[in-house]
């Protein structure tokens, strides 16, 4: 490989550097899954992005983009050639009048925002977290919770993609549409986002309350104003409780208002909840206890409890999303929320019958919260091809986190799983993206997405013949066996798992089987590609064509 390497990169321009090192050990947020891609290559230009490209191609190695790692699932592993873009993260172009921002895909954020900020602008919408790339966080469908919102990828105007043929081509809803409608949920499988039209709104503070209201409060309002009296809502429901803990919040003009601190809230809190949870591990019984104290401690014991406070908008949607995690979410009609949540709650409190779910929760405890959030991606157009959420109106998304206190993973995943997954099946679900679902075959994921899922998959094959941008996951996923194996499809060869918890994964691709295994530490073969880049030649690609 370093010879081929070598040679091809004497064919470049060497005034563009290749930065590369074979040293990486890539792992996922919550430490689940980890990697040790050949190379791992972090280019500073649309240029170094281009090069890359043409030497992936010419040395058959398939790319695999990452923005920080944050998708739970197997998403992004990869023994080949692992590409982020932390340095492309400038901002290129402002257009006051139209409040948008032209950014590089690797900028964060967080880092959007502060700088957004100094121009009195601000994203509309969040999820839990601010770390995500920007393209990252587009790709898999991320989405916060609010009815007067859709997905995050909702505010992009436009987007610029290098294809595997080292083309960097734009796409908007006017030009290349069928290409800005795959782009905009990618699952990374187009090719690399380089640069991102994003529309902002003004900067202003949010105003929140929260309070616990019992399950029964929650199921009653649903229909009426749950979700509707204020701008932003989403809730965390408490099974074994049955309560549920209500987050609201609109925009206001409000001076900034800390939340009351309460001695329980922080670290004490934190450290508290993350023991429990270890022994219950061992003791599973004991987690509706854990959740009544927990959560009392936290929320309080008795219904109606609040607290309230006035933050910016772009920190008051964050939470703390505590510990490493799985977590299971699907979108689902919100109509369809009072049903699945009944059902849900009867099947976790014994009652299986009741709940017409067809496996045994018996001895089954699972943690607390389950996130319960909204969206409405009703009015988008065009709308990605891969949006799981409703078209004819507003979505829920249901979130069976289960944390792995310490690392180490809760006995209760797979039967929790399975039935969960089933019921969001039957109650016409689609999962997320970015997230740890397992019982859902590439023919269900067809009959999901019917012609979208065929118009998705059309432009990734005029984009990406060879499969540069495919891996097991879109294998197991939307590719199935309808798809004919690809030149430069990487494949997974075998998973460990790791002492200090989590899953080594290690893929080979189809044409070079010598590319396994290279879990030990020491990659398989390429040295540090630093800086690198000699002679002259001009690639055959590298040259803008939008
Ligand atoms: C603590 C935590 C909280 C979260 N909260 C929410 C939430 O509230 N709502 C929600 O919907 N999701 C949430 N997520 C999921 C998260 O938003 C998604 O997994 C998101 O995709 C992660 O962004 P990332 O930058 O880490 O991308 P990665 O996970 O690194 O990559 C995601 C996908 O994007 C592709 N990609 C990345 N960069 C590029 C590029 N430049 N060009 C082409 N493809 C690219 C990758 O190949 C991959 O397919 C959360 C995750 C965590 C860990």
């Amino acid at each position: 490989m370093d010879s081929k390497l070598d040679a091809e990169l004497s064919k470049l321009d060497p005034a563009v550097p290749f930065r590369a090192s074979s040293t990486h050990l890539h792992h996922t947020w919550a430490k689940t899954f980890y990697s040790r891609p050949e190379l791992y290559i972090r280019p500073h230009s649309l240029e170094e992005i281009q090069k890359l490209v043409t030497l992936a191609r010419r040395c058959r190695r398939r790319l695999v983009m990452v923005g920080c790692g944050h998708s739970p699932s197997a998403l992004t592993l990869t023994s080949s050639w692992m590409v982020n873009l932390d340095h492309c993260n400038r901002v290129l172009r402002v257009n006051e009048e139209k409040k948008t921002l032209v950014v590089e895909g690797g900028i964060r954020l967080r880092d959007l925002n502060l700088r957004a900020n100094k121009m009195g602008l601000t994203m509309p919408n969040l999820g839990s977290i601010d770390e995500q790339s920007i393209v990252g966080a587009i790709a898999t469908a991320t989405h916060g919770s609010s009815t007067r919102h859709g997905l995050l990828s909702q505010s992009v105007r436009s987007l610029r993609i290098v294809l595997a043929n080292g083309s960097a081509v734009r796409c908007s809803a006017t030009q290349n549409e069928d290409l800005f409608r795959a782009a905009l949920v990618s699952l990374g499988a187009l090719g690399i986002i380089v640069e991102v039209e994003f529309e902002m709104i003004a900067a202003c503070n949010i105003e929140w309350d929260q309070s616990l209201h019992s399950l029964p409060y929650i199921l009653d309002r649903w229909d009426k104003d749950l979700w509707t009296t204020k701008e932003y809502t989403r809730v965390w429901w408490l099974p074994y409780m049955r309560r549920a803990i209500v987050w609201r919040a609109d925009k206001t003009d409000k001076p900034l208002r800390a939340p009351v601190d309460s001695w329980y809230g922080g670290s004490v809190g934190f450290h508290t909840y993350h023991v429990l949870l270890w022994l219950s591990n061992y003791v599973p019984r004991i987690l509706p206890a854990i959740e009544w104290f927990v959560f009392g401690m936290q929320y309080g014991f008795s219904n109606g409890a609040t607290t309230s406070a006035v933050e910016e908008l772009r920190t008051g949607l964050l939470m703390n999303c505590l510990y490493s995690q799985f977590v299971n979410e699907w979108a689902l009609p919100l109509h369809k929320g009072p049903e699945a949540i009944a059902r849900l709650s009867a099947w976790l409190n014994g009652d299986e019958a009741g709940s017409g779910i067809p496996f045994s929760s018996k001895g089954l405890y699972v943690h607390a919260p389950v996130e319960v959030r909204v969206s409405d991606t009703s009015p988008t157009s065009p709308r990605p091809f891969l949006d799981n959420t409703a078209a004819d109106g507003p979505t829920l998304y249901l979130n069976a986190t289960l944390y792995r206190p310490y690392n180490r993973d809760p006995p209760c995943r797979d039967r929790y799983y399975e039935a969960f997954e089933w019921l969001m099946k039957q109650l016409g679900g689609r999962p997320h993206w970015a997230k740890n679902f397992e019982f859902v075959s590439p023919a269900e994921l067809k009959d999901m997405y019917g012609a979208d899922l065929q118009s998705y998959l059309r432009v990734r094959a005029d984009v990406d013949p060879e499969g540069m941008f495919v891996g097991e996951w879109h294998r197991r996923t939307i590719l199935g066996a309808d798809v004919p194996a690809l030149p430069l499809e990487e494949r997974e060869v075998r998973r460990r798992m790791m002492a200090e918890g989590g899953q080594m994964w290690d893929g080979e691709q189809r044409h070079n089987n010598n590319n396994a295994g290279n879990g030990d530490g020491h990659g398989s073969g390429a040295q540090t590609q630093e800086g690198r880049g000699r002679a002259q030649a001009t690639a055959d690609a590298d040259k803008d064509k939008a």
